[in-house]
This record gives C-alpha cells, structure tokens and sequence, in this order.
C-alpha cells in the first residue's frame, strides 16, 4: 500500500489542502492557473457528502486567502448525487454562491455515463442564474457534439476532454479515431462559447483546436489549455511560453484511488511503471 501511495504522489499534489496550494503557488510561479480538486466520487452517505461540501468551500476560502490563481473542480456523486439529488444540489448552489462572493469558479467534472443527463440537468438549472459555474464534456461519448450544440447556444462554459471512464459501445465510440475525430469537431464548435477549455494532452487535439480558435479570429486570452498534474509537465510550460493561458488539474487528497486507477489505466507505460516500482 506504501508503494502505491508512493506512486500516487506523481499525480496528486498532497494529502491535505495546504499540500494542494503550495502545489498551485509553485504552478502560478511558472506562469500556470490552477483548478484545485479534493479527490473523491461516490459519497455513500449524507455525512461524507456535507463533508465533501464543506471541502469545497474552504478550499474557495483558502485559495482567496492565499492569493492563488486557482478556481475548484468539483464531482456532483462527491456531493450526494447517486442517493439524494436535492441534497447535491443544495450543495453546489451554497458552493456556486461562495464562489461568486469570491469572484471564482466551479467547474462541474463530468462523471461516467449513467450520471450525464443528470449532472447537465443540475448545471443547467444553475446555469442561467449563477455564470460562476461550468461544465465538462466528453468526446468519446456519441451524444456529446449535440451537448456542445446545447452549450454553445446557452453560452456555456465548457471544459473538452475525451473522457475517463470505460464505457459500452452503444453509448461511446469504442475506436481511438473516432474519439479524436469527435474532440476535433466538438473544439471546433466551442470556438463560439466562452472561454473554452482544451483539456488534453494530445498535441493534435491541441494543434486542430488552436487552428479552428484561430480561424474563428479568438485571440489567447478567449479560451484555455489545461492539463492533469504530473502528466506532460514540460509541455504545459511550453505552451505557456508560446503565450496560450494553461491551467493544471490539481487533486489532493486520501481517496486518490479512483483517480490513480484512471490515469494509470489510460496509459500502458504507466502501467508497467506501477509494476516496477511495485515489485522492487
Ligand atoms: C484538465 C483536465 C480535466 C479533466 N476532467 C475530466 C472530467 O471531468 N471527466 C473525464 O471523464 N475526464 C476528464 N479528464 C481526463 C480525460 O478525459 C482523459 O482521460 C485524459 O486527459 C487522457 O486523455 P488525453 O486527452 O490526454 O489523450 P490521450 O490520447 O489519452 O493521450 C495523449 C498523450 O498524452 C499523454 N498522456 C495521456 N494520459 C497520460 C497519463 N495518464 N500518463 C502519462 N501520459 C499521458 C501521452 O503522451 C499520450 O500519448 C480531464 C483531463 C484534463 C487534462
């Protein structure tokens, strides 16, 4: 288990939420914005869900304190969503209301497919009202370039990725190709939302969505490039130094395990990375 935790810390910035924002500082030192995420999905129960709420709103607080270039990312089943949909929502209009108060930003990550339709619902309902609130999209889902319609024509906020979690055939495509192909179409149709996020680290996803926001006639400062910690750390600052605003996924926490389990899966290298290190 020592092995693991130790391998983890590649991807997670610490245990605590002081760990996390000396990570951002050291990030927004070399020209980096953040989005701070206290890991954790699936709450089971109203007490770790409060909990979780309760998180959310003092790592708002802590990041205005300290003076961070930071805005939060945040998972609605952390906040109650697979039992109690209303206590969920509760808790992210109280965090979406603190973050206008601070003049920051929630991005609502996007979870598996069974919670799609019912994380967009929740983030639309808010949406209107309280502009400090975006969403994620994935484009290895088949329904998702008619969500970036949707967002586009609701003026959005919208951050890309391709999506994390396995998924059968009849909801995502099973085919790398057509998941690049989907991203290429969707950043393309984003050039009209604000600020959209390009969160990969595929430099051809990068290049497609840098040519279609340049054809568009946006300039640097309308959209972002984002990042996971610990993944293509160099390149970020490349692209930094070209000019393009990048933000890096900053997660923290003890119930790492989903997330690691994610990354490592996505990549073989890292796999056989955890494998080595394991056994030595
Ligand atoms: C800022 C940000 C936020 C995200 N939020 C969400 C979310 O809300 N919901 C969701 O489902 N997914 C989210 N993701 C994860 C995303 O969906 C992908 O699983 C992940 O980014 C890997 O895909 P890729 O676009 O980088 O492309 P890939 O084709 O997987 O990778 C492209 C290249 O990037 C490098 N790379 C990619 N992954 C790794 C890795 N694990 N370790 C080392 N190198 C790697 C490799 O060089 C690889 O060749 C987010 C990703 C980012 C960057």
């Amino acid at each position: 288990m020592r092995a693991l935790t130790f391998l983890a810390r590649r991807f997670v910035a610490g245990d605590d939420i002081d760990d996390a924002i000396e990570a951002v500082l050291e990030l927004n030192a070399d020209g980096l914005k953040a989005t701070l995420d206290n890991l954790g999905e699936d709450s089971l129960d109203k007490a770790h869900a409060l909990a979780a709420a309760e998180e959310n709103l003092a790592m708002l607080r802590r990041i205005a304190e300290s003076g961070a270039d930071a805005n939060i990312s945040l998972k609605l089943t952390q906040l109650g969503l697979a039992f109690d949909e209303k206590l969920a929502e509760d808790s992210l209009l109280r965090i979406v209301a603190e973050a206008e108060r601070l003049k920051n930003f929630v991005r609502i990550d996007m979870e598996g497919s069974r919670w799609t339709q019912k994380t967009l619902d929740l983030f639309y309902a808010l949406h209107d009202k309280h502009p400090g609130v975006g969403i994620v999209l994935q484009s290895s889902l088949r329904r998702t370039e008619g969500d970036v319609r949707e967002a586009v024509s609701r003026k959005a906020r919208v951050r890309l990725c391709k999506g994390a979690y396995k998924e059968p055939a009849s909801v995502a495509f099973p085919d790398k190709k057509d998941v690049d192909a989907s991203y290429d179409r969707c950043a393309a149709l984003l050039a009209k939302a604000p600020l959209p996020a390009i969160a990969t680290h595929d430099d051809a996803r990068i290049a497609a969505a840098l040519k279609a926001f340049d054809a568009a006639g946006l300039v640097r400062s309308d959209y972002e490039l984002q990042m996971l910690y610990g993944i293509r750390a160099r390149r970020a600052r490349e692209l930094r130094a070209l000019g393009h605003a990048v933000r890096i996924y900053v997660p923290y926490g003890t119930h790492w395990f989903p997330y690691f389990y994610r990354r490592v899966r996505e990549r073989k290298e890292n796999l056989l990375f955890v494998a080595r290190n394991f056994f030595e």
